[in-house]
């Protein structure tokens, strides 16, 4: 692994299981090597299973550097991923949160379940408000959130939602044009590692 620091550093929310679709486990893969071939840094839940295992072993198999957050209660579960570069073990859900947070220039939410909603809506909530000025994407690999973007379109119809709010995420269904457009956005600029060996 590369001793010089990360060139970006990146939150990847995403389902604890691998979902049906075998595009969803080969994208995790493809951006996680992303990631650490171009001496990144990877910020996610900590856990081993489903996509968010796959992410983060795939980033630690390119070179790059994982930081997992994880409450004690799912340690306690066995969940954690001991492979990280760091594994944090939290209280609390929202300190793991805010840690997330915190951590990252830029996040990008792939296929999931609640817990990916939650963990998506919140930082483009915390965006809308102010709290931060980060980018923040949402990969529609194969589709999947088609119906959850015509369910945003409607509350931006129904103005319970304006369209500026739409306008601060990024969504696209090609993570290999989504994810450097939100590291371009976040203002980091990924090292070529090859290059800067
Ligand atoms: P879900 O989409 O419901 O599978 O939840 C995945 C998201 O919630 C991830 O981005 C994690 O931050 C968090 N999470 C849910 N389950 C786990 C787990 N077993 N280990 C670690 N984090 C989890």
């Amino acid at each position: 692994m590369s001793t010089r620091p990360p060139s970006f550093s990146i939150c990847v929310y995403c389902g604890s299981r691998p979902g049906v679709d075998p595009s969803f486990a080969a994208a995790a893969r493809d951006i996680g090597h992303w990631i650490g071939s171009h001496g990144g840094q990877l910020v996610y839940g900590g856990g081993r299973n489903g996509l968010m295992g796959l992410v983060a072993q795939a980033t630690l198999a390119a070179g790059g550097t994982v930081i997992g957050i994880i409450p004690q209660a799912l340690v306690d579960k066995e969940m954690a991923n001991l492979d990280c570069t760091e594994l944090h073990v939290v209280q609390t859900m929202h300190e793991r949160k805010r840690l997330m947070a915190e951590l990252a220039d830029a996040f990008l939410a792939l296929p999931g379940g609640i817990g990916t909603f939650e963990e998506f809506f919140e930082v483009w909530t915390w965006r809308q408000l102010g709290y931060h000025d980060k980018p923040v994407g949402l990969l529609n690999q194969g589709g999947y959130y088609d119906g959850m973007v015509r369910f945003l379109q409607t509350s931006v119809e129904q103005q319970f939602m304006g369209p500026w709010q739409m306008e601060l995420i990024r969504i696209d269904s090609d993570w290999q044009r989504l994810l450097p457009a939100l590291v371009q956005d976040a203002g980091v600029t990924p090292s070529d590692r090859l290059e800067n060996i």
